[in-house]
């Protein structure tokens, strides 16, 4: 199973994860950074498309 890590130093709080797939991504509310919500059990269209458009690549799949 696929893990995916959000790296909260790296992320800007842009908000375009939790747009794109706001069942894996969230805001977190005292931080303004993204963070995982739930691990989806796969790497969806929704979820690489939140990967490819985090500016900053604060978002990765471990295998
Ligand atoms: S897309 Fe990247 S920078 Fe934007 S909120 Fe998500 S992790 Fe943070």
């Amino acid at each position: 199973m696929s893990k995916i890590n959000l790296d909260q130093d790296k992320c800007i709080g842009c908000n375009t994860c939790p747009l794109l797939n706001p069942e894996v991504f969230e805001m977190d509310t005292t931080t303004y950074k993204a963070k995982v919500k739930s691990q989806p059990k796969t790497v969806d269209e929704a979820t690489q498309s939140a990967i490819d458009s985090c500016p900053v690549q604060a978002i990765s799949v471990e295998n």
